[in-house]
């Protein structure tokens, strides 16, 4: 049975819900509800006026109502008398086909009509800057090497250490935190959970990230690249399938010793094909893993300072080696380490689901593992694709492939493609000092 809201704040003593949904752009939206209107709210729903959701509806729309999930709510650590409740967006009785938790929904139908349970990890690296959001919070934090540094970890241990407090309070089974490979750049993780989970946890911890951040005096962010010369931001996915959801399920379907190259790193054949879809679509889905104009500084990126970029540019997957698109680090699971901050905590789960479903349906064949350091030999490997070079490329590799747009979902797709090529335009029209220097005296 469903949990009741207003019980359960009534027991928590929660005072208010933020009853919240997620845009297309990533972005989260929400409402502050006291606890005396949660019952209507949970029936309702929380409206919101259309246009301003920027899921690509009009002013003339009629209202959108975000549906708390009441499974997903959670109480704010840091305020014990508010919680977090993420919405299903409705409009008119309608699931609203473009929302971003609507798509992930669907497709995690899809996948368990097929038997199909996938289960995630993400490693959602960020950057602790300065209020402006112009330098690195740590004056100190210099090191040309810094992952790892475990002094520069001392100077920010009170906004980590919390942050992980919060984690083991709400139940994440959080396990490592640390000072990563860019100056004033941090990794903590937590178990892998089922997409929708992992979605609202992923959801859930930018938001917290921010929130500590902001009461410590400093900004987080997860953009893709906001040093130029310095690592970025990326949320790599470690990807298994299960035979059951939650905690009913026993056995790792892509465990095993299929055919091939693959089942030498321990993928069975339904991993295979699952990686095949992974590969199959990469460039396309890059629209969505690699959102933003700044995602293309991330991949594609010359060396950075620590001397590598730790993200990929070419359309290869590999073993225990992480060069390359795809690691397959153990059998059963594979790192999609396409990713970056900017994805959609939703958008990221669907679209894994959607290009691993095609993948099972055609039987794709992941294509041959390149063993090879490729930040040192990439140069060798010429018959592979190329990640696209930059959003507009990414959006039209979408447009492109009408199998994963089909899978996304037709309302989805037009309005994904809609608003992302408005900002592509925006991004145009912007003048720059590059053009300036390259042009003034041409
Ligand atoms: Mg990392």
């Amino acid at each position: 049975m469903a949990t009741d809201l207003a019980k359960f704040a009534e027991k928590n003593g929660v005072k208010y819900f933020m009853i919240s949904f997620t845009d297309l752009f990533g972005g989260q939206r929400a409402k502050l509800v006291p606890a005396r209107a949660i019952a209507d709210m949970q029936e309702d729903g929380a409206g919101f006026a259309g246009f301003a959701t920027w899921l690509d509806l009009t002013p003339a729309h009629p209202d959108m109502l975000a549906v708390p999930d009441p499974e997903a709510v959670i109480i704010l650590p840091w305020n014990k008398e508010i919680a977090w409740v993420p919405g299903n967006c409705v409009m008119e009785g309608k699931d609203v086909a473009q929302a971003p938790r609507n798509v992930l929904r669907r497709l995690i139908a899809e996948a368990a009509e097929l038997d199909m349970h996938v289960k995630t990890g993400i490693e959602a690296e960020f950057f602790l800057l300065t209020p402006a959001g112009d330098a690195i919070s740590d004056a100190f934090d210099t090191a040309a090497k810094p992952c790892y540094d475990q002094q520069a970890f001392m100077r920010r241990l009170d906004v980590i250490r919390e942050i992980s407090d919060y984690m083991l309070e709400m139940g994440w089974n959080p396990y490592q935190n640390d000072h990563e490979d860019a100056n004033g750049q941090w990794e903590m993780n937590w178990d892998f959970d089922d997409a929708l989970s992992t979605a609202d946890k992923h959801s859930f911890f930018k938001f917290m990230v921010k929130t500590v951040a902001e009461k410590h005096g400093y900004r987080a962010t997860f953009m893709p690249k906001p040093i130029e010369g310095l690592t970025g931001n990326g949320c790599h996915a470690h990807i298994s399938v299960w035979d059951a959801p939650g905690a009913k399920s026993k056995t790792n379907v892509f465990a095993g010793k299929g055919d091939g190259q693959t089942g030498e790193v321990g993928l069975s054949e339904r991993g295979k094909h699952f990686l095949g879809g992974i590969m199959k679509h990469a460039s396309a889905l890059a629209a969505i893993t690699n959102p933003s104009v700044n995602s293309y500084k991330r991949i594609n990126a010359p060396r950075t300072m620590s001397g590598a970029t730790w993200a990929p540019n070419t359309v290869t997957w590999t073993g225990n080696n992480r060069t390359h698109m795809v690691r397959v680090p153990g059998p059963g699971r594979f790192e999609l380490r396409l990713p970056d901050g900017a994805v959609n905590p939703y958008l990221l789960q669907a679209i894994i689901i959607a290009a691993g479903l095609s993948g099972i349906r055609s039987k794709a064949d992941p294509g041959k593992r390149h063993d090879i350091d490729m930040y040192a030999e990439g140069h060798t490997v010429t018959d592979a694709p190329k990640l696209p070079l930059n959003m507009l490329d990414a959006l039209r590799a979408y447009d492109d492939d009408a199998e994963l747009k089909e899978a996304m979902g037709a309302e989805f797709s037009a309005a994904y493609l809609k608003m992302k090529r408005q900002e592509w335009d925006d991004f145009c029209g912007h003048f720059s000092s590059w053009e300036k220097a390259n042009t003034l005296d041409i």
